[in-house]
């Protein structure tokens, strides 16, 4: 962890919580690929700029969450450069109750915002005015969240953002929060192409077998969908989906927790709905959902 590795002739990355990419120009400037959970991230991403006598020439934000875009304003206002998104990603970047919002269902409670839904309001440009040198290709990645994409530089690295959780995080729980399931498995199926160059997920190590990886999400996916299929013999709430699913997994009983859970659970039922896997009734003012 926090060590600057070097991946390729002028690709770099800084190996976080969140990895930082660095791909540098011949010119010394910086193509900064996200910028780590907050303030702290922002200043290690300095002082690697400062040690090296390179200067930002625009930030990429492959996607909103806090976790990539926390450390953002801290570099724009520090450095005066610009930071890039997708039209969809930088909406939330611009406004930051949105994504909290968006998980929760309704204007987020205090007690939900924490570390990592608190992405420091600030202005995001459309990544499609951003100049890219020769070779160096945004790459798109939808599942994960509104509109991520990833990035490949000239020296063939891939930086895939959110899109393959680690094995480690999987196996502790296979349920994580994505925004669109169905356009998560195509990203995942397209990511296996990738097999043989050296990816950089944004929280596992750089790899060069990313198709494992990318499988292993796969299967974690399925599990879910399999495990939530098999509680559904008889209509059930969304609740008690969400009880069961946090008894199973042990996990932290804590608001946090439970509406990332509650979010998750409503985005495989989507999934299954739309494979019209699930029915739903609603019924005395309660949701249930059935398997067909
Ligand atoms: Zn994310």
């Amino acid at each position: 962890m926090f060590e600057f590795v070097k991946l390729g002739k002028n690709t770099y990355c800084y190996t976080m919580p969140t990895n930082v990419g660095f791909y540098v120009t011949d010119e010394n400037e910086v193509y900064v690929i996200d910028t780590g959970v907050n303030e702290k991230s922002a200043k290690r991403i300095l002082e690697v700029l400062e040690k090296h006598s390179w200067s930002i020439k625009a930030i990429i934000l492959t996607h909103a969450h806090t976790d990539h875009a926390g450390g953002c304003k801290y570099l724009v206002e520090a450095t005066g450069c610009t930071a890039y998104a997708t039209s969809a990603e930088r909406v939330f970047v611009e406004h930051p109750d949105l994504e909290p919002a968006v998980v929760y269902g309704a204007y987020p409670c205090r007690d939900f915002r924490g570390k990592f839904m608190n992405t420091p309001a600030c202005k995001v440009s459309d990544i499609k005015e951003l100049s890219l040198p020769v070779g160096f290709e945004l790459i798109r990645l939808p599942g994960h969240f509104a509109d991520m994409i990833g990035v490949k530089t000239p020296d063939d690295v891939y930086f895939l953002a959110d899109a393959v959780i680690s094995d480690k995080t999987l196996e502790s729980c296979p349920m994580s929060y994505i925004f669109d399931l169905q356009s998560q498995y195509e990203t995942l199926e397209e990511i296996k192409r990738y097999e043989g160059k050296l990816c950089v997920p944004s929280h596992a190590e750089p790899t060069w077998e990313i198709a494992s990886l990318a499988s292993f999400n796969k299967e974690s996916l399925d599990k879910v969908n399999e495990i939530i299929l098999s509680l559904l013999e008889k209509p059930v709430s969304v609740e008690d989906l969400v009880s069961e699913l946090m008894n199973l997994w042990d996990l932290p009983e804590t608001y946090m927790q439970y509406v990332m859970t509650s979010s998750g659970v409503r985005g495989h039922l989507v999934y299954l709905r739309h494979n019209s896997l699930v029915e739903y009734e609603v019924s005395k003012g309660r949701m249930y959902w059935k398997k067909v």
